[in-house]
């Protein structure tokens, strides 16, 4: 850093005039430059790391490198009232949000601010937006689902309480539509839910927040945003702060789903800061320690034990790819730290298979120890059916003469798919989803056209809940399909086709 000397001659002359009060030197500094956000300050000899410091004008800045004699901050907010040889002082805080059940159906910035225009918010605790994330002992491991009210998902790769699943892809390829159908299906499920928007457009978090206020799922959401136009280092803090609200009730035993909507972006935030903060660029620029960043992040998720109250976070973070690329920096480093990808293919997006989970490069590591038996009953060879049709299929464009038993595959498979395909905001229930995959798999579909099955399938349920509701009710109470149970329902599957071919013959 150059220093101009008459600078340095004030602030020797400052530090003369002050020699006697030590004390004020540590805990009061002077900027030497401010600029781009960020600002180097003389003094504060004492202060932290992520210590939050008093700018003039009630301006913050966060304390992020620590040098022999100077300090450097940014600045949380509007950097033009600031200038050289201003007074900063330290506050012996780190950044505090407000938490609690008052932040329900709000939507706040990352210092836990509203920006919803319905007034202040009524809390009475705060909490401090880094932690360090609970260990190894109080933690169990993951046994109870998060349903995501998506068929793939839940059949395939599911997600249990306290899982970190990461959903990658390309841009436009329904990410966040995962994540707010999964917000909308935790209605009556116990769930706490925050979605963190960042470096978003905030009319798309606009339409976002109406959305979620259509379904009801305010009620038990909260919403932080630290727009595409906030500052880089407001950027930066956002995920953590809505994990700060997340902790609080983890610690009261509760259930929280929180969605990190994007961490590309929010690298992207902490690139911009380090490089101006003059830390050394690694890779594709990003500073050394980026894995940290998130890993830190990350690993706040969890599932405790009974003994400290059995909460859990789970997490849903989001990357963004380029040209499916999953193997670049960003997307292996939070690849590495997650329990599983839902990968989302253009190509199938583009084909209209939505949402357009990619079953090969999908994987849950632990969820699959959360789910019903029910439901692994019926979903535990769907994903090797998916991957004998894709094999099949590129044989097939080959010979026109195909096996019996090829086709059968090929027919099979894109059976399949027809039931995975499903609308945004149409979450389904456990009971629809399980009964759809007991008709793929005990072969009910076999007689009824690709075109017809999401129909076929959509009716069967609605035959099952209207005339033969015990069964769902003996699916929800027992978890799980017991012999008899599996053979009452093939009589039913069987009546529902033929009446289904019957009523659907002319066309
Ligand atoms: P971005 O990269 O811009 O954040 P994204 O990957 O988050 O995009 P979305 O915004 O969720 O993608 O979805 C992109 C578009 O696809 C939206 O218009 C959305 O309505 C539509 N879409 C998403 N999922 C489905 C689905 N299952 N069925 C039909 N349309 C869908
Ligand atoms: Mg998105």
């Amino acid at each position: 850093m150059d220093l101009r000397p008459d600078e340095i001659s004030a602030i020797i002359k400052e530090q003369i005039k002050h020699y006697q009060d030590k004390i004020e030197s540590k805990d009061v500094g002077t900027v030497i430059t401010v600029g781009d956000g960020v600002s180097v300050i003389h003094g504060l000899d004492n202060a932290m790391l992520g210590e939050l410091l008093l700018f003039p004008n009630d301006i913050y800045g966060m304390v992020m490198n620590l040098e022999e004699d100077s300090v450097g901050a940014v600045l949380l907010g509007s950097a033009d009232a600031i200038k050289e040889g201003d007074e900063v002082k330290r506050t012996g805080r780190i950044i505090e949000v407000p938490v609690g059940d008052g932040l329900l159906g709000r939507v706040v910035n990352a210092l836990g601010q509203p920006i919803d225009g319905q007034g202040e918010i009524s809390y009475t605790n705060t909490r401090p937006i880094e932690r360090v994330a609970s260990g190894v002992m109080t933690r169990k491991s993951v046994d109870q689902p998060v349903q995501t009210g998506i068929t793939s998902i839940d059949a395939i790769i599911p997600i249990g309480r306290g899982q970190r699943e990461l959903i990658i892809g390309d841009r436009q390829t329904g990410k966040t539509a995962i994540a707010i159908d999964t917000i909308l299906n935790q209605k009556g499920q116990n769930m706490y839910c925050i979605y963190v928007a960042i470096g978003q457009k905030n009319s798309t978090v606009a339409q976002i927040v109406e959305k979620l206020r259509q379904g009801g799922a305010m009620d038990y959401t909260v919403v932080v945003s630290a727009g595409a136009s906030e500052l880089a280092p407001i950027q930066y803090i956002a995920p953590y702060a809505g994990c700060a609200m997340g902790e609080e009730w983890l610690e009261q035993g509760k259930d929280v789903l929180i969605v990190y909507d994007d961490l590309s972006k929010h690298a992207v935030a902490y690139r911009t800061v380090s490089l101006l903060l003059k830390r050394p660029p690694g890779r594709e620029a990003y500073p050394g320690d980026v894995f940290y960043l998130h890993s830190r992040l990350l690993e706040r998720a969890c599932r405790l034990n009974d003994e400290n109250g059995g909460g859990s976070i789970t997490a849903l973070p989001i990357v963004e790819t380029q040209a499916g690329d999953i193997s670049a920096y960003i997307p292996t480093n939070i690849i590495s730290i997650t329990d599983g990808q839902i990968f989302l293919q253009l190509d199938l997006f583009n084909s209209g298979f939505r949402p357009a989970i990619d079953t090969g490069l999908s994987v849950s590591r632990v969820g699959s120890s959360a789910q019903i038996k029910a439901m692994k009953q019926v979903s535990s060879s769907l994903k090797l059916d998916l991957a004998q049709y894709e094999e099949m299929l590129s044989f097939a464009q080959f010979g026109s003469d195909l096996e019996a038993s090829t086709k059968a595959t090929l027919d099979h498979g894109e059976k399949v798919k027809e039931v995975l395909k499903q609308a945004q905001y149409s979450p389904r229930s456990v009971g629809e989803q399980v009964i759809s995959l007991f008709a793929l798999k005990y072969g009910f579909t076999k007689t009824i056209p690709v075109n017809k099955v999401s129909a076929f399938v959509k009716e069967l349920y609605e035959e099952v809940e209207l005339n033969h509701p015990e069964v769902l009710d003996e699916i929800n109470d027992k978890k799980e399909l017991s012999d008899d149970l599996i053979s009452r329902l093939k009589e039913i599957c069987k009546a529902f086709v033929e009446k289904f071919l019957k009523v659907n013959k002319d066309d």
